[in-house]
This record gives C-alpha cells, structure tokens and sequence, in this order.
C-alpha cells in the first residue's frame, strides 16, 4: 500500500511550529514526492485562506491524521525560493526566535506572497516606429527632451526605463512621443546567454596607493569578512566598484546594501553610470510590480547588481559572487518589529554559506564590527586620506555655557555662516529634531504639552500649526491658551528643523535655504529635488536631521554647524555615545568633500566631557577604544551577547506578570548556566507608548550557545503561556535600541 502523502507547511502567523496538511484535493499523488521545498501552496486556516511556503512531502504527522485538512492547491509547480534561501530563513528564524512563516514573508515580495506566479515578464522598452525612424534630422527641435530621446533611440535602439533616468528624460516625454506615433514599447527580449560583452560604461579610477593596497588583499576565492574602514570621502565606493567588477568578470552577481536608498538617488545613479549590466535597484519608490520584476531579475541572472535596503538581502541569485555593506554601522539594517533580524549579520552568514567575501564599509564602524576585526574574525583594511584632492575638515569645539545663543545659534556659528556664504560656498546646519520645537510651555504655570498616550513630549509644528507626537503619531491642535491656567503665555521651548529654517530666514534675508527632514520630504521625488537644488552649487543653507548624514556627496558643502552636539551624551540607551560619535562625524563628514577645504563647527555645553574631547581631538576610533572599554567593564555587548524579551499592555501589571513568568521560566530552564544573568523586568525607556505600557527583561550571556539554546525553549514555552495572550510580546535577539 502507498503511504500517505502529508505536506509540511510554513505559514505566515506569529506561532513557532509548521503546519501538516493533507494534499489538495484531486492532485495526482505520483507528482506530489516531486514538488520541492520552497513551492507556494494555499491553504485553509480557521475562516481564512492562506499562502504559505511548502518545506517538505512526509508520511508521518505528529498531529491526528483525522484531524488534517487539504490545501487548497499549489500556486506553482516550481519553487519560488531555492534551497539556499530557505535554509537561510530557517537559520534566522532560529537564531532570532521568529517563526518561520514570518522570516519567510520577510524574504518574499507582497505580489508573490498574494499569490501572483513567479514568472518574468520581459522588461518594457522604448523603440522607434518606422515614422520615428524616418524622421528628418532637426525635427522637434522645440521639443527639446523629446529631441533628445528621439537621438537617444537612434544611437541606441532600445532604451529601458532605467535608461531614460539615467539620461534624465522624464517618462512623460517618453509618453508624448508615444502620443505622436513616434515610439512604441516593446518587450525586451531577454537572454542571460549575453555573456555581457561589454562590462563598464565608463573606466574605473585610478587607485590611490591607499585604495590600491587595500584593494588588492580582498581575496575573491572564498569567504571573509573585510571591514573596509575608511574616512568619509575616502574612496570606499570606488573600491566597491572595482570589487563588483571583478565579480562581473567571473560571471558572477553581486549585492549591495544601503541604509536608505530613496535618500541616496546619487549612489545608484552611481553604479549605474558605471556598469553596462542591468543594475536593480530595490527602493522605495518601487511599486510591488516593480519591485517583483528586479528579483525576478535577479533570480533568472539577469540583474547582475542588486542595490537594495535591509531586506533586499533575502534576493535571489543565480551565482552570487560578493555582499557589500555600506555604512555597515546603520541602525537600519537591523528590523525592529516582527522578525527581528539584521541584515548585517545575516550577510555575513550568507556569505559564509557561499563561500564568497563580504565587505563591510564604513567611516565610523559599529563597535560589534571593530570588536570582530580586533578579535580577528574579520579583516581590517584601512583608508586613511581622503580621495582625490579633498582634505579632511577641521572640527572646532564652540563652547555655548553662558553664551547668548539667537534661537540656538552661537554667534560665532553665524559669522562662520556669513563668511562662508559671502565665499559662494555653501552651509549645512544639523539638528536632529524636526518640526518647530520640542515642546510647548505655559509661562505663567509651567504646564508642559504632554502625548496623553506617551511618556512624551508633543512637538510643535507651524506648517501646518499643530501638536504632534512623534512616537505615536497622536495630533491635536495648538491650544491658544493653557489648559491648566488659561494664561495665554504659552511659549514653545528649543529648536526644531523648521524654527532654525525661519531664523536663518530672519538672520540672512534673501538666502536660499533649503530643509531637508521627514516633513519636508515627505512627498515623493520631494529629497531628490531639494538635492537638485543643492547640487547647482549655488551658494545656500542646507538645514536639516540625519537625513542628510547619510552618504550624500555635497561638493560645495564647505562648513557645517552642529546645533548640539550633546544629544547622545546622556542618553540612557547603551548605546547612545557609540550613535553620537558615528553620528557626529557622519555629519561633519559631509563637509570639504571635493577640492575645497571643510570646517566643522561642534556647539556643546559639554566641551569638557571625556567622550567629546576624545571624539574631537583624537577622532572616532579613539572614542570606539573609550567605549569598548566601558562596555568591558560593564560586561554589554559586543564582549556579551544580549537579548530582550518585551512585552507591553495597556494595563501594566499585565506585562509585567508575563515578563515575571518568562524570568522564573528561563531560571527553571538553565539552572545552573553561570553564564547566564538577567536583569528585570524593567519599563523600558519610554515606559508609555501609544497608550500602552512597556515592560522588558534583559538576559545577558557570556556565549551565545547557552543563550540560544535557552530561549529557544522559552519561547516555546512563552507562546503556551495563558499569560501571553494578555500582551504583545517578541523577543530580541542582540537589540540595537534599548526603549
Ligand atoms: P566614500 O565612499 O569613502 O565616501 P567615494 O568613493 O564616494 O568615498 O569618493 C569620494 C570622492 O572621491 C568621489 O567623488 C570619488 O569619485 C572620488 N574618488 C574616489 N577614488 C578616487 C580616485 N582613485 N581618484 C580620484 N578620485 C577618486
Ligand atoms: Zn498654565
Ligand atoms: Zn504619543
């Protein structure tokens, strides 16, 4: 007699086990032992349907076989992940204590989560018609753009959508001459045979013997982790170019993350100007189709740069050849809801698997990355000048105690403003805060704007006028008197990246100023716009957050003023110096990029403070040894691993029960692991949030493995609890934010 024919199912709900299904009904049972892991399959669950990832054809069931029920039917007959990324989502949902159906949806587009077929589609591309072909030189000569593609097209007979920005004609163009019966869309006939005749659009750079040395230890024959460790502006991009293209020529693909590609057009752009080979660049101005469409690419070989943000590292690929890390120390690439995984550490366990180099780069490297290079894990390479002929900028401390500050500003800071811009030069003002200010007082009574659902101040905002709770999106307006005296008097207290705006407006009329910060950008192209605005290098003042941290090559950005310096001095968060320091001088690093020399002014009440000293006079690594050392002391990562259970409720005894439960639990678990210690539960930093109650234990191991091993048991036992169905909770493995 045949033996049953069971199907394991992974399925996109927040419970850690796989769920056995009888096959659907009608499938021919001879077919069913050669459906592979990795298949979509729909199946009923409850009152719903679901889509959930096939891992294994099997005969015996744990659970009743009476009690099982038939999927509903395969979406494919072939796989849509292979081996090596399930065996990938399986590791993280292990090591960070997900569920699998969860680390799987991460991995997968929406479309093919919704059950749309994984099949490409040629691309889409512009042709001329035979009318377009025939037309007299000259023509729509008053069209210029549509003249420009029109002479594009007959140079090159086909030109993809990526093409067209990268010539920066606007689709719309495209469209009219469509209108016209000029042009037509084709589908791109494609074939991974082109063994890419020709690789580069444009010759790599000569190395400076810096770049060259460092360069040419990378070792492309099998897995190593290489820390390129190089000064903002310092030439690491040039040395990911060259990298990929050496990948490019033993017909391999290659993968680059990025914290937050929508912010950075400039470095696509980049790579794309570089290479001949289709680029694919997975951001946030993709719609799902298109965003489906690259990783299709990618899986069938044709896409042979991926360029993507944190989840972009679960793309496919026929044959990887390098991961490439960017500004490696960014809190983005670790997720911090749901499956709670980093996208840094998975590289290099992918890396690992493959046997190819992972390059991690950065100015100002995380401390667990530096650690890894101290303890030899890793490799470190080194860049100390920066390329070309641009200098390091020089960072002056402004002492502000006791100063008169105008809304914020130093008076020296405005004349070093002034100068700067009477020079034609341009200025980049930080302060990490937006909206009008922080808060709003009453004069008269002192009552303070408070989020009624957080722990949290309300900002101000004045475009549009209105209180705003930037941790729970809570709005309301702006009260015209106090609610608690009904004085009148009521004043909004610090600066915000919109108060800055109008007092540079009122401090130097006429000058174009330019915010860059969530608000401002909201919009979509609204950041590439403001850069096309910096990027005319007209003299002007760049106002803004981290937004404009983060990797942009401003040339003519020749003095930046950091409002306060301060922030992260005394942050309760661990990790609040090591952010401050990378912070800091990823800011700074955007001054003096080109040939113009750079000047950084650093406002602080704290001059004095050892960690300010140290970041200024000695620079980053300095403050890194400072900090390791403390966390030595301190016995925190990276000398220990960490992790967090969290649970949070709208009635705190409630998370606090659960949290108290998963300590006895985890004691009982591991009695006698010396290794292990715990700490709470404890409220988080922000106890109150969107109107609930956050609570966390800490569990603190010297080695991972007892770590592992114990909350691999406890999260199964969590889950049972009857506890936890009165909470949210999750569990954190090596947590990057505290709160
Ligand atoms: P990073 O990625 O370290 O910030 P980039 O690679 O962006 O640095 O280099 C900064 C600037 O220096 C860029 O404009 C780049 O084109 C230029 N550059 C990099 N390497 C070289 C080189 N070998 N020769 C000349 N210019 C270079
Ligand atoms: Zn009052
Ligand atoms: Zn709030």
């Amino acid at each position: 007699m045949l033996e049953p024919r069971l199907l394991e199912i992974a399925l996109p709900v927040p419970l850690r086990r796989n769920f056995d299904y009888l096959p659907p009904i009608d499938f021919p049972l001879d077919a069913l032992d050669s459906m592979q892991a990795g298949t979509l399959i729909k199946v009923p669950f409850g009152h719903q349907e679901l889509i959930g990832v096939l891992l294994a054809v099997k005969s015996v069931s744990s659970y009743q076989p009476a009690k099982l029920r038939p999927a509903l039917g395969f979406i494919d007959h072939h796989p849509v992940l292979d081996t090596e990324l399930l065996e990938l989502c399986r590791w993280a949902a292990d090591y960070y204590q997900s569920p699998l159906g969860e680390a799987l949806q991460t991995a997968l587009p929406v479309l093919l989560r919704q059950g749309e077929p994984a099949r490409l589609k040629g691309e889409p591309v512009f042709v001329l018609t035979t009318e377009g072909k025939g037309l007299p030189e000259g023509a729509l000569k008053r069209a210029r753009k549509q003249a420009e593609l029109l002479a594009a097209l007959q140079k090159t007979p086909q030109l993809t959508r990526a093409d067209l920005d990268l010539l920066e004609i606007p689709r719309a163009i495209a469209k009219n001459l469509i209108d016209k019966g000029l042009v037509r869309i084709e589908e791109l006939v494609i074939s991974t045979q082109n063994p890419a005749l020709q690789l580069l659009r444009e010759p790599p750079l000569p190395l400076s013997d810096e770049q060259q040395q460092a360069f040419e230890q990378i070792d492309f024959t099998g897995f190593k982790t290489w820390l390129l460790d190089g000064a903002t502006g310092s030439g690491k991009t040039e040395i990911y170019l060259q990298a990929i293209e050496q990948c490019l020529q033993q017909g391999k693909q290659a993968l680059v993350l990025v914290p937050e590609i929508g912010l950075t057009p400039q470095t696509i752009q980049r790579f794309q100007r570089r290479f001949a080979v289709p680029v694919a660049a997975l951001h946030s101005g993709l719609n799902d189709k298109e965003r489906l469409e690259a990783w299709l690419q990618a899986r069938a070989g044709i896409a042979r740069i991926v360029i993507g943000t944190r989840s972009a590292l679960f793309t496919p690929f026929q044959s990887l050849g390098i991961i490439i890390i960017d500004e490696e120390h960014d809190g983005s690439f670790k997720q911090q809801d749901g499956f709670r995984y980093s996208a840094r550490d998975l590289a290099a366990v992918r890396a690992h698997r493959l046997n190819i180099p992972l390059i991690l780069g950065s100015a100002t490297p995380s401390l667990e990355t530096l650690h890894n290079a101290l303890q030899g894990r890793s490799q470190h390479l080194q860049l100390k000048a920066r390329a070309g002929s641009a200098r390091p900028p020089e960072i002056q401390l402004l002492d502000i105690r006791g100063e008169i500050l105008h809304d914020g500003f130093a008076q020296a800071s405005i004349d070093a403003i002034s100068e700067t811009l009477a020079r034609g030069n341009q200025v980049l003002v930080f302060l990490n805060r937006r909206g009008y200010a922080p808060t709003l007082e009453c004069h008269d009574c002192g009552w303070l704007a408070n989020c009624h659902f957080c722990d949290a101040r309300m900002t101000v905002h004045q475009t549009p006028r209105h209180l705003h709770c930037h941790h729970c999106d809570h709005q309301r307006a702006l009260p015209r008197r106090c609610p608690h005296c009904n004085s009148s008097h009521l004043q909004p207290i610090g600066q915000g990246t919109e108060r800055s705006e109008i007092v540079l407006q009122q401090l130097f009329p006429g000058q174009k100023i330019i915010r860059v910060d969530r608000d401002s950008t909201r919009n979509k192209n609204a950041m590439q716009k403001l850069l096309e605005d910096v990027h005319t290098g007209e003299p002007c003042i760049l106002v803004g957050t981290q937004m404009l941290a983060k990797g942009h090559h401003f040339a003519d950005v020749t003095l930046v003023v950091i409002i306060d310096a301060d922030a992260g001095l005394f942050s309760t968060d661990f990790r609040g110096p090591e952010r401050m320091g990378q912070l800091l001088l990823q800011v700074a690093g955007r001054a003096g990029r080109a040939e113009k020399p750079g000047r950084v002014i650093l406002q602080s009440h704290h001059t004095d403070h050892p960690l300010v000293q140290t970041l200024v006079t000695r620079g980053y690594h300095a403050l890194a040894d400072l900090i390791l050392q403390e966390r030595q002391l301190t016995a925190l990562p990276p000398y220990r691993q960490l992790a967090l259970v969290r649970a949070e409720s709208k009635f705190p005894q409630k998370a606090t029960d659960f949290l108290t439960y998963a300590r006895q639990q985890a004691e009982i678990l591991s009695p006698a692991t010396p290794a292990l210690s715990y700490l709470g539960p404890l409220p988080a930093l922000m106890e109150k949030r969107g109107d609930r109650f956050r609570y966390q234990l800490q569990i603190n191991s010297a080695q991972r493995k007892p770590l592992q091993q114990l909350l691999t048991e406890l999260a199964m036992k969590l889950e049972a609890s009857p506890l936890a169905k009165a909470v949210r909770w999750s569990i954190d493995v090596d947590p990057q934010e505290m709160g």
